[in-house]
């Protein structure tokens, strides 16, 4: 249909340049009826850091994932490390007060240094590099830009940005496209997103949670003792953390309606020669640009070009996705008319109304983080740790953050997808002028 097609689920990890370089340890099934004192379910970063934050604090978790680890977003996404949980906290002043918005605040700042310390604690091999451009391709992108930087530095962001002209970022992104950008040379970066959530399973598992893959939650009994399900076993548990995002079909519809999957697209070249990645991003940052319909773009360790996008809010892939991406990647690149692409995978995001994660209780006794509507690298490893907080007593930011309201998408589970996508194409169209 319009050359769209259903995402395709594999069982093992999708083929992706990640996957296809770093596939990981496999994990056994979960093949008997356990107990816990907390069942998180989701492979995640939300997930595997939510494990890993209360196996540190000395709580008995297993973790059941459907696939293997890091099979969902976490591990074949654009690898961009940006921190800011959501746009515009502002917009819930009332509902969590001056002291709420400043904590969304210090949490975007927070989530980039989990993430920084946890490699750095656990010697994680996961390629994180700093360094990190906005690029602006209207005069309009700029002015955003140079908004961002009043605003960050009101609020004192702990972080150098430094805005660039257009001749400036010549320096930082060999390309005519862009009118200048903001560079952010410490607190935003990149990484290999698919060995990150490896690795911080591993850590996971050294600290003593249980993890176990090829495992998919059928069913859950919610209670003083929520019971999850699957094929062949089951986990009795005090609490129950639900981390499945765009994937979580219909397992909880009370909150599967507060988003919709949306699919995103990214291709890797060959192996670029030195000097032609010198060319295309001589300080080696990671790129977004600022349009609805963003490209994000960045180089591997190994010097390919990984170059994302083409969200589509339907949740439909488009079948000739490679050659409209490859579009995409020479008109910023030309350059790179002559090189190879080796790797194109798809994957899903979950997005929210109101483009804010989503962090709740389903029952006292029960939990869920979903939803970064496509920027969660960073942001999932605070969301994990506000729930570990909350599961240990110490709730205070938890409640703050769980009190932003999410409402439902309308149209149900069938027509939501649709009305989203047409509600987007408005702001697409707003890209061109
Ligand atoms: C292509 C792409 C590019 C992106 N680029 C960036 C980027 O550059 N920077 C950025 O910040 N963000 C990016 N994002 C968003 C980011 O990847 C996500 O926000 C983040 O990874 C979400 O993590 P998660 O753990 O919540 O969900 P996921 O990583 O999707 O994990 C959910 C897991 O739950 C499992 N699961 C679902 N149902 C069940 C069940 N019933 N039983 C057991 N397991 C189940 C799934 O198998 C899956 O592994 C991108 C997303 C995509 C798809």
């Amino acid at each position: 249909m319009f050359g769209l097609r259903f995402p395709i689920t594999t069982a093992e990890h999708t083929r992706s340049y990640y996957a296809a370089t770093a596939p990981g340890r496999k994990r056994a099934p979960l093949g008997a009826d356990i107990e816990a004192d907390v069942l998180v379910v989701g492979g995640g970063f939300s997930g595997v850091n939510t494990a890993l934050e209360l196996a540190e604090r000395g709580v008995d978790v297993v973790l059941l994932e459907g696939h293997r680890i890091g099979w969902g977003a976490s591990g074949r996404n654009g690898g961009q490390v940006i921190g800011g949980l959501g746009h515009d906290p502002e917009r819930f002043r009332r509902r969590i007060g001056a002291a709420g918005v400043r904590l969304v605040h210090e949490l975007g700042v927070e989530c980039v240094d989990i993430l920084r310390e946890r490699v750095a604690r656990h010697a994680i091999d996961c390629d994180l590099r700093w360094g990190y451009c906005d690029v602006a391709l209207k005069p309009r992108h700029l002015r955003w830009l140079q908004q961002e930087q009043r605003d960050q530095s009101a609020r004192n962001y702990p972080h150098e940005l430094v805005l660039l002209g257009r001749d400036e970022l010549r320096d930082f992104v060999g390309s005519d496209a862009y009118v200048g950008g903001l560079y952010n040379p410490g607190g935003a970066g990149q990484v290999n997103p698919l060995k990150l959530c490896q690795g911080e399973a591993e850590a996971a598992e050294a600290a003593g949670a249980r993890l176990f893959e090829m495992s998919r939650v059928e069913r859950i009994e919610h209670g003083a003792t929520p019971t999850a399900y699957t094929a062949q076993g089951s986990v009795r548990a005090r609490h129950l953390v639900l981390c499945a995002n765009a994937h979580l079909d219909n397992l909880e519809p009370r909150i599967a309606a507060r988003m919709i999957p949306a699919s995103t697209c990214i291709i890797a070249t060959e192996p670029l020669a030195p000097g032609l990645a010198r060319e295309i991003l001589p300080r080696d940052v990671a790129v977004c640009d600022q349009r609805t319909a963003l490209d994000y773009f960045r180089l591997s360790a190994d010097r390919r070009l990984l170059f994302g996008g083409l969200c589509n809010y339907t949740g439909l892939v488009q079948e000739n996705y490679v050659r409209i991406m490859r579009r995409k990647m020479l008109a910023i690149f030309p350059q790179l008319d002559a090189t190879g692409i080796e790797f194109a995978w798809d994957g899903q995001m979950a997005i929210g109304m109101n483009r804010m994660p989503q962090v709740g209780r389903l029952a006292p006794n029960s939990y869920y983080i979903q939803a970064f509507s496509g920027h969660g690298v960073a942001p999932t490893h605070i969301m994990a740790r506000l729930v570990a907080e909350a599961i240990c007593a110490e709730s205070r930011r938890f409640d703050v953050i769980s009190a932003i309201p999410h409402r439902a998408f309308p149209g149900g589970r069938y027509l939501r997808r649709p009305a989203m996508a047409l509600g987007m194409l408005y702001f697409k169209a707003l890209d061109y002028l």
